[in-house]
């Protein structure tokens, strides 16, 4: 067994062991009913060995992690106009939070709040039928992941159509000031269904590895983005991944990351490998409570923080 895989199946062990687990997120009733027990943790390093124990294979609701490859596809996109629509500073707030649009009227702090984030949605939907545009994002998915059978959980989708009252309100309230360009209903809906992808921890690390070797995958050579936009990628994770507890997550962990509240957390070590953990039950601020102890434990074992 590699010491890396040592090291990983020993924080499973010790993760799956503790009560502490945090709580499941109820505002999406479909996430309401995951089970909190599982525990699932990928690592793929630079030579393309995967270290993986637990629930490593058990597909999840990405939810918040799928924004950081929509804005990879949105600065594909439109590239550096993008930042004339959205902002690339901290929030401090909750990832739904209203409150600093009016002061800022209409352009969100960053890509990875909710109401950045549907922004990117709709720079994605631009042009394109809802359905196009989704379908993009799939494919983008299923081609990073090195796996067709990735796909939209459709009961997640539809349960998130019918209470998110407050990414109605933010969308909305965008539109007032112009800066949604797309039918709002249009914009919503792929922005629940991109939410709504369903992956494994396996599959997640893998479509993740680019951004963990400035912006190429090392084993099939495939360039995704350029060096400069892979740093700027992570920057934003390190910086807004896990919203108004980024500044928690960089301190105890020390690495770039995105949190989803289907208790999934991306994150990489730069240069060193990609990494992929879920546990469902989250802390305070909708960040999985397992996962984030899981990946101080795995950065401090292995020395991989981006701090030295
Ligand atoms: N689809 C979720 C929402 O918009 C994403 C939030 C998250 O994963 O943090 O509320």
């Amino acid at each position: 067994m590699s010491e890396l895989q040592r090291v990983v199946s020993e924080i499973v062990d010790e993760m799956r062991a503790r009560e502490d687990r945090g709580e499941v997120a109820t505002y999406i009733s479909e996430l309401a009913r995951v089970d909190p027990r599982q525990f699932g943790l990928a690592v793929i390093d630079a030579e393309g060995n995967v270290a993986a124990a637990g629930d490593c294979d058990v597909p999840f609701s990405i939810q918040s992690i799928s924004k950081v490859f929509t804005l990879t596809l949105a600065l594909g996109k439109v590239g550096d106009r993008l930042w004339r629509r959205v902002g690339r500073e901290p929030s401090g707030s909750p990832f739904n939070s209203i409150v600093q649009l009016e002061r800022e009227r209409g352009i969100p702090r960053n890509p990875f709040i909710n109401a950045g984030a549907i922004v990117v949605t709709d720079v994605i939907l631009s042009g394109h039928q809802p359905r196009e545009a989704l379908g993009e994002i799939l494919r983008f998915m299923q081609f990073l992941g090195q796996d067709a059978s990735i796909t939209i959980d459709s009961a997640v989708a539809a349960s998130e159509q019918r209470t998110g009252f407050r990414n109605r309100a933010l969308a909305n309230y965008m539109k007032s000031f112009d800066a949604i360009e797309n039918t709002v209903d249009f914009v919503l809906g792929a922005y629940f269904h991109h939410c709504a992808i369903a992956m494994s921890c396996r599959q997640l690390a893998t479509a993740g590895r680019f951004l963990a070797h400035l912006g190429r995958n090392p084993e099939t050579g495939f360039s995704v983005v350029q060096p400069e936009r892979a740093r700027r990628i992570n920057a934003l994770m390190l910086t807004c991944g896990h919203y108004d507890g980024s500044g928690e997550f960089a301190y105890r962990v020390g690495l770039p990351g995105k949190s989803g509240v289907g208790g999934g957390i991306f994150a990489v070590a730069p240069g060193k490998a990609s990494i992929a953990v879920w546990s469902p039950g989250l802390d305070a601020s909708g960040n999985s409570h397992l996962g984030r102890l899981a990946l101080e434990e795995l950065a401090k074992r292995l020395g991989w923080s981006i701090f030295g």
